[in-house]
């Protein structure tokens, strides 16, 4: 049995609970008090944290796990993560998507995968499908595949608005959508649809209409990259406002090759200030996914998306005046409620998985816990995947 004591730790649950201790046994939160005295029976390690901010591992629902990209051809072609790529920036919980190519790449595979980062420390799991319709899954129906493997948690990404989409009708997305929201109720699973939103000027509409028009409550949707233009953000919010998920996509930025995007960060102030119901958006890094951006000599180049956007735009919303609790809102209870994993996953309580950040002075990931280990301490990981050098 491993036992793991922190000492004077500001959490942040993501409500703040004060100046706590707080006791993980094995991978669970078993206590959260002020003076917790370590059980002498258990041989605990004692971390005192000393004051600094405490608070739940990041969930990122949006993450090409088994790469993605080749739009340029093959060598395009993304590679797989490593585990202390997700772990530094504070990732324990990962959700594990394809994108454009659903021929070279299966859902086998990104099964696989969620298989060993979970394996290696964190938690993975996996949508299952494809960028276009029919879908490509594991035991030829979407249904199934939620309801028979574990890791699946619903379908995705399909994309929408966008010359890459296999545009689906809108009674095939309904389809779509009573698929995944049946085989997360036989499952117990949350049976959502994650889409890919393109340029296209179409936006989310047909969501917003299915949403409105038919019984498909619209939770089971999640609209994803909505930053990625001021015409999208702003149907996001109303369909935020109708009861959906709506996902910003912290790799879509102008740095990133994004000139017209909205930088996620600011995207979550304007939500929040604009009073658009902040248990209905979430954050998503899309790392290792693929961006081109245009050299000064004009020519194009590849690159893989960073998990590091995810941190830097925690906060730079903090900064920018989001209070801290509604930033993680963001980042850790609603992903991890929208795709039920709340509450063993998105909190610091007496119950859930003992994942934690603890931030150092900055906002910036200094310790990272995944169900009860120490992966990453002063910002340098001590465990890294099974073939990371
Ligand atoms: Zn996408």
């Amino acid at each position: 049995m491993s036992c793991l004591l922190l000492k004077n730790a500001d959490v942040y649950a993501p409500e703040p609970l004060g100046l706590v201790d707080v006791l993980i046994v094995n991978d669970k939160i078993v206590k959260i008090a002020p003076q917790i005295q370590a059980p002498a029976e258990l041989a605990c390690k004692v971390l005192d944290v000393g004051g600094r901010k405490v608070v739940p591992g990041y969930v990122d629902q949006h993450v090409h796990i088994i790469g993605g990209g080749g739009e340029s051809g093959p060598y395009s072609r993304t590679p797989e993560i490593f585990l202390s790529e997700l772990t530094r920036v504070g990732i324990t919980t990962v959700i594990g998507v394809l994108g454009t190519d659903g021929t070279t790449r299966h859902s086998e595979s990104l099964l696989a995968k969620a298989r060993a980062l979970t394996h290696e420390g964190i938690t993975a799991y996996m949508l299952t499908g494809s960028y276009e319709l029919p879908l490509h899954t594991i035991t030829d129906d979407a249904r199934r595949d939620i309801i028979l493997i574990n890791e699946c948690l619903g379908i995705g990404e399909v994309a929408l608005s966008d010359h890459r989409s296999s545009q689906p009708t809108r009674a095939e997305l309904e389809k779509l959508l009573t698929q995944a929201r049946l085989g997360g109720m036989l499952s117990g699973k949350a049976g959502v649809v994650q889409f890919h939103m393109g340029v296209g000027e179409r936006g989310i509409s047909v969501l917003m209409d299915i949403a409105r028009e038919t019984e498909i409550p619209a939770k089971h949707f999640i609209p994803t990259h909505i930053n990625r233009s001021a015409k999208l953000f702003e149907q996001a919010k109303e369909f935020a406002r109708l009861g959906g998920y709506v996902d910003i996509t912290s790799g879509i930025r102008e740095q990133d090759g994004f000139p017209v995007c909205v930088k996620p960060s600011e995207a979550i102030k304007i939500l929040y200030e604009e009073g658009v119901p902040m248990d209905r958006v979430t954050m998503s890094s899309d790392a290792n996914g693929c961006m081109s951006i245009t050299l000064p000599d004009g020519m194009q180049k590849q690159l893989a998306v960073s998990p590091a956007s995810f941190q830097e735009e925690v906060r730079d919303a903090v900064l920018a005046g989001v209070p801290l609790p509604v930033v993680l809102q963001v980042v850790c209870t609603n992903p991890a409620k929208a795709n039920g994993l709340y509450p063993q996953k998105g909190a610091v309580r007496v119950g859930s998985d003992a994942d934690i950040i603890i931030y150092d002075g900055d906002y910036g990931v200094d310790t990272v816990i995944a169900k009860g280990n120490l992966l990453v301490e002063a910002g340098t990981a001590l465990v890294k995947g099974t073939f990371e050098r």
